[in-house]
């Protein structure tokens, strides 16, 4: 499991923001459901075939003999919640959340154990302009990001749930043809999931899967017409795409067209949101059937991009906007009583009292490691309450200016309304 020390949790914060920002203005609300969940509901969900559930869900008994995970993702637990309150009941939804998800994975670069996804899902509507809207919305994020040059988009139809069943039987028996190229693992795969040999990193597999029957030539009319639509829609809102017919991710519940951005920049680990329609599951899972749509993001992976391309903002970092310090070093009612007035009057801000007296080179290291952008210095004059300050400007020279004490507060929100 990874640690997220503050400076990540910083940039998170601005990702995260960033991102309420893009789903809230086009009318998805956030959604929280736990982190553990029924073992069965991701068995139904995301299928008993699949890598995830095969091999990495941290599953367990409880003290009460309940079969229960940990969410490996985040779609199965987000239609569950929405479900049993109602929230899908005869209408149109659109949600968003966000949190840890896990899975035992080899941990490598960019794949973790615990890792975090920011979710989308959108419920109760059928055509391709969801999925328009939706994949618009991702990249309208990459552009907010600044990463719209460093993210593609790859696109394939796979089909619904029906095509896929007519595929599978004519991929499976082409595959048993040729059972001797595969790995093992394949070959246990050809009779229950054989899809998923087609997206196989594998030489021998790929090999194989190169020359297996087109999934195109076995999607009905709906799934072709529907996927068309969606390309037209994509290409009207400028977002430009490829498509790439192996790409068929690692969950089974989803249908028709699914998509993945990646990038150049991460290695093995490029894939840094996936996503797709999955009309089947909510029926699935018990409820009435509704059409849905989306994708989860990878918030780890995200960062790590925006790090290695160096298109961190400075809001992007923990900054104090008042440091105070005392000259003198002695421990002082007075600035304590100074930040608890600023503290007041800008409730929005970060004020920062230095504790614990020290030289006064050292108390300015302490502002500089908060990465402060104004300095307070209080002078303590032996016997006598201190009566003006010095305001220091970190992080643009200019000369200390003293303020009165009791009025500092006005020039402090002067030069704090100076954006740099
Ligand atoms: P998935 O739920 O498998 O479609 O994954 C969606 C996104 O989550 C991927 O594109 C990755 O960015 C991210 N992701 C999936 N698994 C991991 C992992 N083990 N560690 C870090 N990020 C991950």
């Amino acid at each position: 499991m990874n640690d997220i020390l503050p400076d990540q949790c910083a940039i998170w914060q601005y990702l995260e923001d960033c991102f309420r920002a893009v789903a809230g203005s086009r009318g998805y609300r956030e959604i929280r459901f736990p982190l553990l969940e029924q073992t069965q509901l991701f068995k139904r969900s995301i299928g008993e075939v699949t890598d995830i559930v095969e091999k990495e869900m941290y599953s367990f008994e409880d003290a009460g003999g309940d079969h229960i995970s940990l969410r490996p993702e985040g779609t199965a637990g987000c239609v569950r919640a929405a479900q049993q309150h109602g929230l899908l009941y005869n209408r149109q939804q659109r949600l968003w959340y966000q949190g840890p998800m896990f899975r035992r994975e080899r941990p490598q670069q960019g794949r973790y154990r615990q890792f975090h996804q920011f979710g989308l899902e959108a419920f109760g509507m059928a055509g391709p302009d969801i999925d328009a809207e939706i994949i618009e919305l991702s990249a309208a994020f990459w552009r907010r990001l600044g990463l719209a040059d460093s993210l593609k988009l790859e696109l394939n139809n796979i089909g619904s749930a029906a095509d896929r069943e007519r595929y599978s039987a004519i991929l499976g028996e082409y595959l048993a043809s040729r059972a001797d190229e595969l790995d093992p693992a394949a070959r246990g795969r050809i009779r229950s999931n054989p899809l998923r040999i087609l997206d196989s990193k594998h030489p021998g597999n790929r090999q194989v899967a190169r020359d297996a029957p087109a999934m195109t030539e076995y999607l009905s009319p709906e799934s072709v017409a529907h996927y068309a639509a969606l390309k037209q829609l994509l290409a009207a809102a400028g977002i430009g795409f490829t498509e790439n017919p192996s790409l068929v991710r690692g969950l089974d519940y989803y249908n028709c067209c699914v998509y993945e951005w990646t990038t150049e920049v991460l290695g093995a680990q490029s894939a840094v949101c996936g996503g797709g329609r999955y009309d089947g599951l909510v029926a699935q899972l018990g409820g009435r059937p509704t059409p849905a749509a989306g994708f989860a993001i990878g918030v780890e992976r995200l960062a790590m991009l925006l790090e290695t391309l160096g298109k961190l903002p400075a809001n992007a970092q923990f900054r104090a906007d008042v440091y105070i310090v005392v000259i003198g070093g002695a421990i002082s009612a007075a600035s304590q009583a100074l930040a608890r007035r600023l503290r007041e009057q800008f409730p929005d801000r970060r004020i920062v009292c230095q504790c614990g007296g020290g030289k006064y080179s050292q108390q300015v290291k302490r502002a500089f490691d908060m990465n402060a952008r104004l300095l307070v210095v209080m002078e303590q004059a032996e016997g006598e309450p201190p009566r003006q300050v010095k305001l220091r400007d970190l992080h643009n020279s200019f000369e200390p200016r003293l303020a009165p004490i009791d009025q500092c507060g006005q020039e402090i929100g002067r030069l704090l309304s100076q954006n740099l």
